[in-house]
């Protein structure tokens, strides 16, 4: 074993045998009654040498090999140290500029899960695609991009116009410029390292995100049900960001299961919704700049917990709403509808 003290997290001395590590109080670790000498065996814990070394100085640090083990025991209980021997290397497709790049991702990974590099490594490996609208889709497929996100495409066709630019997407140099290559440019900007070419065909997508308009493209959504890809949704209903749901077909609820229960709630919901499907003239979709960003962020952060793994997104079965003017964030649920054929996917998989 190589202890390594997870350099993310700052230390801070409170009195001589005290140690705070780590700032937030969900996450911090106090650590009280340490020996004489342990700030000195600190230091060697930066996961290069070995632990058996470590306990041959110990003595030269003022500590016997009880107070070693014990001081060990408190630092691995807390999961603040880790065996660097024991971790994952970042993908060896990383360059030097993008490691540096992702150095703080790597950090906050690193408080998350212990094993920054195993996550990093997953997200190196993980395709996305992104649809709809720029001014959505693009920040968004930067934010994955930049956070380690191997492959990223973003879907899209014409010439870039002044409403597709947004802060972290497209910019006015790429206005008349085809979608396509100005959104890989954009992704570029962020993340050299990023793979921005179409998904190959015979290979699932870990993730499709359906942006603005895309979550109404019904050939589309039924595509991504048939083939049981995840599929998040993120869009804005006049000041109020939504993301979410996040759809897993046959294991959670999808668009048309919050179709079905919008339509128990209101019988004339189909001829709305059959509207809402159609351009209307002279409709100015409203999208506050702020709010757009917000929810690439939140979006970009429930399409991570789904790739890395671990607890389910907020958005399984539910959407997070941010609303206008100060960002107030409520959940609301929307389990399975039970008249919804994708109920038929789950009972396939059971049965
Ligand atoms: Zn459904």
């Amino acid at each position: 074993m190589r202890p390594l003290l997870l350099p993310a997290l700052r230390r801070l001395w409170r009195d001589h045998s005290t140690l705070q590590l780590g700032l937030d109080p969900a996450r911090a670790v106090l650590l009280c009654d340490l020996p004489p000498g342990a700030h000195v065996l600190l230091d060697r814990f930066d996961g290069t040498t070995d632990l058996a070394e470590i306990l041959g100085v110990a003595e030269d640090d003022g500590l016997s090999r009880d107070d070693l083990t014990h001081l060990m025991g408190m630092l691995v209980g807390a999961g603040v140290v880790v065996d660097a021997a024991a971790g994952t290397p970042l993908p060896a497709a990383l360059d030097v500029g993008a490691r540096h790049r992702l150095a703080a991702d790597a950090a906050s990974l690193s408080l998350l899960h212990g094993d920054a590099g195993g996550v990093l490594a997953r997200r190196h490996d993980c395709m996305v695609a992104v649809h709809g609208q720029a001014r959505l889709a693009v920040p968004l497929a930067s934010t994955l991009a930049a956070a380690g996100v191997g492959r990223v495409h973003v879907v899209g066709r014409g010439v870039v116009e002044q409403r597709d630019v947004a802060p972290g997407g497209l910019s006015t140099s790429d206005v008349s410029q085809p979608r396509p290559a100005a959104a890989a440019a954009a992704m570029a900007r962020a993340a050299p390292q990023v793979d921005a070419r179409p998904l190959p065909p015979r290979r699932r997508a870990d993730l499709v995100i359906l942006a603005g308009q895309a979550a109404g493209d019904t050939e589309l959504v039924d595509r991504l049900i048939s083939a049981e890809v995840t599929h998040l949704v993120v869009g804005v209903r006049d000041t109020t960001g939504v993301v979410g749901p996040l759809v897993s077909p046959g294991r959670s609820s999808c668009l048309r299961c919050a179709d079905l229960h919008r339509r128990d709630r209101d019988p004339l919901w189909p001829a709305v919704a059959g509207q809402l499907a159609r351009a209307h003239r002279g409709h100015i979709e409203p999208q506050d700049t702020a709010l757009a960003g917000a929810i690439v962020g939140v979006a970009a952060l429930q399409a991570l917990a789904h790739l890395d793994g671990g607890a389910a997104a907020q958005t399984v079965d539910g959407t997070l709403e941010l609303a206008l003017p100060d960002c107030r964030v409520r959940r609301r649920s929307w389990p399975v509808h039970p008249d919804c054929c994708c109920r038929d996917i789950a009972l396939r998989r059971t049965g």
